[in-house]
């Protein structure tokens, strides 16, 4: 349940209507938050009885009262019909082009990290990714160059005016990694580190929040709701593939994600063919398959010199590939949209809404 709070709610009534909240006795002491609908409190349906909806709804605090009938009405389609575009500096994600991250699974020093900044430049790509803390299976692996590799990617980025990605692994580092990073990356094996997920919340800055390698679609959408309760209305969804049986590739990229987010989410939705993968030669054609199922972006892993990559050499991409990728991505979105443009208008909708409504 949704209760919309009055724009023009004072903090006096605000904490009148917390407190009657509080005094019903649901789970959490709930709190109003920001959202992509203005101030909200959410809370558990099935604690609230009919009595106490017509109380709140007779609350001078109150706007309305949503009954919902999804786990995450703040990430949810139907409660929000608008969809949200995520912007990072000049980029907007989800506003209509698709947008290209690229840059090394690691940021390995200053040589590196300035040629893979120029070359995605180059390439069309219009942020620059780089871990500096690196989630690693192992501990004896590269851990990253953490906080000075961060400082490289900034710098980099700034030379070739390119925002910059990158990770950050725990609740106490968000603050740390927000010094130098424009968007900050929550990563598949974090994706229900839940003090993670309330502390980019809390900052405000835009997260690309990564699926978890054996998380359902509901999971993903529950992470991606702890940051917009925590206020923070920009998040942006990355598919990375899912474990699998086969050996021949990492992980399985499931593509079907991408139209069934569309009519689940307002949350703009980008595809990292590179772990979804784990192989060079498949992540142009998979990132390329994911803009033509209508995803908002790819991120991949490109370095200048892809076989001295020093974390997922297998899926690093060079710059000939990377600007391959930039062209066709490009030329499908493209003919995507001209397809639409010769649509009937009356049917609406865009092309991927279409082609769900013809598949029923
Ligand atoms: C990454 O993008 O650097 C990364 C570690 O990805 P994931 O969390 O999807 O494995
Ligand atoms: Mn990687």
């Amino acid at each position: 349940m949704l209760v919309l709070v009055k724009v023009t709610a004072d903090a006096q009534a605000r904490a009148r209507l917390v407190a009657m909240v509080a005094a019903e006795g649901t789970d959490d002491a709930p709190d109003i938050t920001p959202s992509a609908l203005g101030p909200v409190l959410c809370l558990p349906d099935t604690h609230v009885s009919a009595a106490f909806v017509r109380k709140l709804e007779r609350d001078p605090a109150v706007e309305r009262v949503v009954s919902v009938d999804v786990p995450y009405p703040l990430a949810s389609l139907a409660v929000h019909p608008a969809r949200t575009v995520v912007r990072v500096g000049s980029v907007a994600i989800g506003g209509g082009s698709p947008v290209i991250i690229a840059g090394p699974c690691s940021v390995e020093g200053e040589a590196q990290i300035r040629a893979a900044a120029r070359e995605a430049k180059a390439a069309g790509a219009h942020l620059l990714r780089g871990g500096a803390f690196k989630p690693r299976t192992s501990p004896h692996s590269f851990q990253g160059l953490g906080l000075p590799g961060l400082e490289l990617l900034a710098r980099a980025g700034a030379e070739v005016d390119l925002p910059v990605v990158s990770e950050v692994m725990e609740p106490g580092m968000v603050e740390a990694v927000a010094e130098y990073a424009d968007v900050l990356q929550v990563g598949s094996r974090n994706m229900q580190n839940f003090p993670l997920l309330r502390a980019v919340g809390h900052l405000g800055r835009p997260v690309l929040l990564k699926r978890g390698f054996a998380a359902t679609i509901e999971e993903w959408l529950l992470a991606a709701e702890y940051v917009l309760v925590s206020g923070n209305t920009s998040v942006i969804l990355c598919e990375r593939g899912i474990r699998g049986f086969d050996p021949l590739t990492r992980n399985v990229l499931d593509l079907s994600a991408i139209p069934l987010l569309r009519t689940l989410t307002h949350l703009p939705v980008v595809v990292d063919p590179s772990h979804g993968t784990g192989r060079r030669d498949l992540v142009v054609p998979l990132g390329v398959a994911a803009i033509a199922a209508g995803a908002d972006g790819v991120m991949v892993e490109m370095h200048p010199n892809p076989d001295s990559a020093r974390t997922d050499r297998a899926q690093t991409i060079g710059p000939t590939q990377l600007r391959q990728l930039v062209r066709q991505a490009r030329a499908v979105h493209a003919v995507l949209d001209a397809a639409d443009d010769c649509l009937d208008p009356a049917v609406g909708g865009d092309h991927r809404e279409l082609a769900a409504d013809r598949s029923l």
